[in-house]
């Protein structure tokens, strides 16, 4: 491995901007605070830095609440660990999927104003000089985003991306640099189901202030929060995609399980389904951890949000609004399911990664799987019910090893990728045994941590577990 040191600033030089695709031409008056500053940031001199091995990245985020306006400027450190020189580097925008809400207004490489192509949500950045392997380079990038209200024009980035009347939420907000697998960028077309963006394992530095609000509104967020004056810092290490949601009205209680803090923001007058989805959330935090091994993060923020359905980003998951309103008392109910599903994925998606656009059943089968796993645990009671009901009712079918673009719509996308993957998990378990199963769980995260697996990392892992032939089971549900 190589230390890397970055380059001593050269001189800007005017930057040749080519922007094909949306047009980004729509004015507004900018905040006119300065994005907020990190503070003591250690300087990039002596002494040596030690080797870059994972991607980083620093972004100050000034926020108008009410406007729903960010000012962002965003660093980037990327180390090339493809194996090969690198002649370009791809990010993926997906806040450029929706009409009129990112503007990029600089651009820089080691300190050098850059070239760029940003079409839709693929952003090209071509490198003067080749990105050696084993080294690392510095982005810098200034951009603004004027938010979406929630649901409108920004369907193929997320409905849970942008503002409503209650809220505004941070997902796929900044650009981040796609992973690169097989000699080629992972950067997929989105759909208006499923997921459709890899990513890669990175360590965040998030500060965030508001430099128009007299009464700052309360802010949930994928990391651990700490307080520097007016502005927050907010750190993730190891993690997929940075998340946050902000509000005047969240009500906030906490549990605590080991060395992490288990919050839930909640709208006014669903403070009953919110401590239920807490202390569900609570308790799979704890079991999983012990079935899989460890949660990562020292935080895990539930967020009752705008959307039909729950999504899941590092150490911050979105659950329905209409999940609390529904909520009977019971553990017979889809706040229940949803938010063990949702703490399912902080391995699932988190820990171990895949491919969700062409391999979805790797993570949403075992997602959903693990929601009886914890039922079958805690209240055995439930899982008739939870067959009956929250897989069998939808009549599981279709071989799962689909991409999203493959399958007949969302719900065919269901009914083989999340409830007969389900089935598939559950048979496969019975096959191999309970115990040896777990084992090989417990394994396939240890190895994969940090990595993107595909199904034939599943599948070696698996079978350094067991002997036992599942060939039909692979009949049945593969293709
Ligand atoms: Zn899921």
């Amino acid at each position: 491995m190589l230390l890397f040191y970055f380059k001593t600033p050269l001189p800007p030089s005017p930057a040749t901007i080519i922007t094909t695709g949306i047009s980004n031409q729509k004015q507004w008056a900018p905040i006119d605070q300065p994005v907020a500053q990190p503070i003591n940031l250690p300087e990039n001199t002596n002494p040596p830095i030690p080797p870059v091995t994972k991607e980083k990245y620093t972004i100050n985020a000034a926020i108008d609440y009410d406007r729903h306006l960010i000012n962002v400027e965003e660093t980037v450190v990327y180390p090339n660990r493809s194996g090969r020189e690198l002649n370009s580097l791809v990010l993926a925008v997906a806040s450029n999927l929706s009409p009129d809400c990112f503007t990029l207004t600089n651009l820089k490489v080691d300190q050098i104003d850059s070239d760029y192509e940003l079409n839709g949500q693929r952003l090209e950045i071509p490198l003067q000089t080749p990105l050696a392997p084993d080294s690392a380079i510095k982005l810098t990038l200034r951009f603004s985003l004027a938010l979406p209200y929630i649901g409108q024009f920004n369907t193929l980035n997320s409905p849970v991306f942008g503002y409503s009347d209650v809220q505004m939420n941070l997902i796929n907000w900044y650009p981040f640099v796609v992973p690169f697998i097989d000699g080629e960028w992972n950067l997929h077309d989105p759909l208006y189901y499923g997921e459709n963006l890899t990513y890669p394992s990175a360590d965040y530095e998030v500060y965030v202030v508001f430099p128009k609000q007299e009464e700052i509104p309360v802010v949930a967020a994928s990391g651990e929060a700490e307080s520097i004056g007016a502005i927050t810092r907010y750190t993730l290490e190891n993690g997929r995609a940075f998340a946050l949601s902000i509000s005047p009205d969240f009500q906030v209680s906490t549990m605590r399980v080991g060395d992490v803090t288990i919050y839930s923001y909640s709208l006014p007058l669903y403070q009953r389904p919110a401590e239920a989805a807490l202390q569900t959330s609570t308790l799979a935090l704890d079991y999983f951890s012990m079935k899989f091994g460890p949660y990562p993060h020292k935080t895990l923020s539930i967020v009752q949000a705008d959307l039909n359905d729950s999504r899941e980003f590092s150490g911050l998951f979105f659950l329905s609004r209409n999940f609390y309103q529904l909520y009977d008392g019971t553990d017979k109910n889809y706040l229940t399911f949803t938010s063990l599903h949702s703490v399912a994925h902080q391995w699932w998606f988190d820990q171990v990664a895949n491919d969700p656009a062409m391999e979805p059943w790797l993570d949403e089968s075992l997602a959903t799987w693990s929601e009886s796993l914890y039922l079958e645990q805690f209240n055995p009671d439930v899982l008739p019910y939870w067959w009956t009901n929250r897989v069998d009712f939808f009549r599981p079918q279709g071989k799962i090893d689909i991409s999203i673009y493959e399958s007949q719509g969302y719900d065919s996308y269901k009914q083989s990728v999340y409830f007969n993957g389900t089935h598939f998990i559950n048979d496969l378990r019975e096959r191999v045994g309970e115990e040896t199963f777990s084992d090989f769980l417990e394994d396939y995260v240890a190895q994969s941590q940090g990595e993107i697996v595909t199904s034939a990392d599943f599948f070696r892992i698996l079978n350094e577990h067991t002997s036992a032939d599942y060939s039909d089971l692979i009949e049945e549900y593969f293709r």
